[in-house]
């Protein structure tokens, strides 16, 4: 029997009736061009059913990894599953920081960012306003390039399950 999944704080039983754990791009183009009502899970932070699905639900964790900062655009590239603990880790061994921070280091950069939540302070934005790029898995069967008008894209959740966009592996932020 498949044990019942839950949020991080233990007030929500997700619903989906497969989960999948990809370890390659290729793997998750397969699952989104595949799927018919898919969500992609963060760090399971959000108290309510926003990152459930009635069918599959995809897990990035395995999607951790970070670049090297590029210096000349003061630009960090991550993967779709990092958080901000791994994230902060590297850049202050590198010398940088991010200009705002997730009140957990727990929380995934991406689903912060898809919810538009955290950030704070008069002259902040929330944590999405500091993504320059990102690239997308749709149910096409390439990549999307990387998108430097993509702010249409974020917040896009969809409390009726249509929106199948998975953030990938780009999101670029300025590290001052
Ligand atoms: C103890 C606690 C403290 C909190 N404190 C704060 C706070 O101080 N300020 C605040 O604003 N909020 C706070 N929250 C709310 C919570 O942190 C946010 O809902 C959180 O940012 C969600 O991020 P997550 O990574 O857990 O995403 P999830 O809850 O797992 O998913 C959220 C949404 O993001 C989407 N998503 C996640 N990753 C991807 C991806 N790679 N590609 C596409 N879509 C994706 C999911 O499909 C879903 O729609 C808190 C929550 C808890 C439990």
């Amino acid at each position: 029997m498949t044990q019942q999944q839950h949020n991080w704080a233990g007030n929500y039983a997700y619903s989906a009736t497969r989960w999948h754990y990809p370890t390659t791009v290729e793997q998750l183009q397969e699952l989104v061009s595949q799927g018919r009502k898919l969500r992609v899970l963060g760090s399971r932070h959000s108290f309510n059913d926003i990152a459930d699905s009635p069918e599959d639900l995809i897990s990035l964790e395995h999607f951790d990894h970070i670049e090297p900062v590029d210096p000349e655009r003061r630009t960090v590239t991550i993967a779709g599953g990092v958080r901000y603990g791994q994230l902060c880790r590297q850049l202050h061994r590198e010398g940088y920081a991010l200009p705002n921070l997730a009140s957990l280091p727990h929380i995934s950069v991406a689903g912060a960012c898809a919810t538009a939540t955290h950030g704070s302070g008069d002259r902040n934005g929330n944590l999405a306003t500091i993504v320059r790029e990102i690239e997308l898995v749709t149910a096409m069967p390439s990549l999307y390039p990387k998108l430097p008008d993509f702010r249409h894209l974020l917040q896009t959740y969809d409390p009726q399950g249509k929106f199948r966009n998975a953030f990938l592996d780009t999101y670029i932020f300025g590290a001052p």
